[in-house]
């Protein structure tokens, strides 16, 4: 972003990337289409050849999805970002244009679900493996490093017990082990972490929550230095899982409100958890930005607040726990998160519903959690319906 010195977050998020045609549109053209004419054979030759810069497919570039690359670059504080259909779609192409048969990913106990099984059940079949360790604890990571260990991986807060993994300690674990570092920020986003300044190679995004903030669409991004996502862009441009134009038009409006909503949505989580964790009908809140929260000191130094995740528990088990779920009248019942609707999950028979029992338990995920990921109503309006099915405990 050569020609965005300096710009703040705010700035950055409305003006980055923004590539004007010959029309001179005010907001960023949608460009939907999948291929690109030139003017010449000469010219088709040279575009193919990589000799001249330019759009030649869609599965390779797009000027509306170029333009959310930069914006979310800028953003992140990375040299450069690659988009992707999904978040689960940038995980995979960042592992396979880094890893080959043979190499093992040293990765946290508590990832996304559907990261566990893609490491677990696909990349497996590939001869790529995972060992997974305590999210919390850098001599685990240090422990389970093997010659052929590649890849570092790991989100922070986890979902849904907000706990905090020390970035700066595994990096530096990594590093003097040549091991790259790749870390999921969907849960933060630039806003609030960036994971690039304490030294990680790669940021990785589910766009579908934060980014877009109103459930919307789908999406995922790889950042980092281009000689890394030089290596991603390869695989995107042949194994196809590539950005939408429209989706990424979408996405581009998304960034433009992210440091608002963000920051909103993390003060009304601020005020909820303080809320929850004074309610008699609770016996415990899991909030970074708790005094209370074992890691918010740590919290402290690696992101600027305490995000719009919060969980508790009810005093109670599963019965209590949906009876608060099934009194909403206006938090929605879906495992989505980052929308500026205030959602409501219950992780042990939903996202967590297929781990067993005895996993669930050891991973502290008990049957009367409840994970609520904060939107921009009313603090007053989420308490009171909150508090209706509370009440009944
Ligand atoms: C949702 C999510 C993903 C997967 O993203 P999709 O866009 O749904 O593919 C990955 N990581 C985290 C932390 C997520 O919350």
């Amino acid at each position: 972003m050569a020609d965005l010195p300096n710009y703040r977050p705010e700035t950055l998020a409305v003006r980055a990337g923004q590539e004007r045609s010959q029309f001179g549109e005010h907001s960023e053209a949608l460009y939907l289409t999948s291929s690109f004419v030139f003017k010449s054979a000469a010219q088709a030759a040279k575009r193919f050849s990589g000799e001249e810069e330019g759009n030649v497919y869609a599965r390779f570039s797009n000027p509306t999805v170029t333009m959310f690359e930069e914006r979310l670059a800028a953003l992140e504080g990375a040299e450069d970002c690659v988009a992707t259909s999904s978040g689960m779609s940038a995980i995979m192409a960042a592992v396979l244009a880094h890893l080959k048969q043979g190499d093992h990913i040293v990765a946290s106990n508590s990832l996304f679900g559907a990261t566990v099984q893609l490491f677990n059940n696909i990349l497996s079949r590939t001869g790529i493996t995972t060992t997974f360790v305590s999210h919390t604890d850098p001599a685990a990571w240090a422990a389970a490093i093997r010659p052929e260990t590649k890849l570092f991986f790991l989100e922070t807060p986890s979902n849904p017990l907000t706990e905090i993994a020390d970035i700066r300690a595994l990096v530096a674990i990594a590093h003097a082990k040549g091991i790259l570092v790749a870390v999921d920020n969907c849960f933060c986003t630039p806003i609030l972490q960036r994971p690039l300044d304490m030294g990680a190679d790669l940021v990785i995004h589910s766009a579908t929550k934060f980014l877009d903030g109103q459930g919307r669409v789908l999406g995922g991004a790889v950042c980092g230095p281009k000689k890394l996502t030089e290596e991603v862009f390869k695989y995107l441009r042949t194994a196809g899982p590539t950005l939408s134009a429209f989706n990424a038009w979408v996405l581009l409006k998304g960034l433009e409100t992210l440091k608002l909503r963000v920051e909103a949505q993390s003060a009304n989580a601020a005020r909820l958890a303080a809320w929850l964790e004074a309610h008699p009908k609770v016996a415990r809140v899991f909030y970074p930005g708790l005094p209370s929260h074992p890691q918010h000191e740590l919290a402290k130094t690696q992101q600027k607040s305490g995000g719009a995740i919060v969980a508790f528990e009810v005093k109670g088990a599963r019965e209590q726990a949906w009876q608060v779920v099934d009194n909403c009248r206006l938090l929605s019942i879906t495992a989505n998160l980052g929308d500026t609707k205030t959602t409501i999950t219950h992780p042990a028979s939903t996202t967590h519903g297929r781990i067993s029992p005895e996993a669930r338990a050891a991973a502290g995920i008990n049957e009367g959690l409840l994970r609520i990921a904060v939107g921009l109503e009313a603090v007053e309006d989420l308490q009171a319906d909150l508090e209706r099915g509370l009440a009944l405990i």
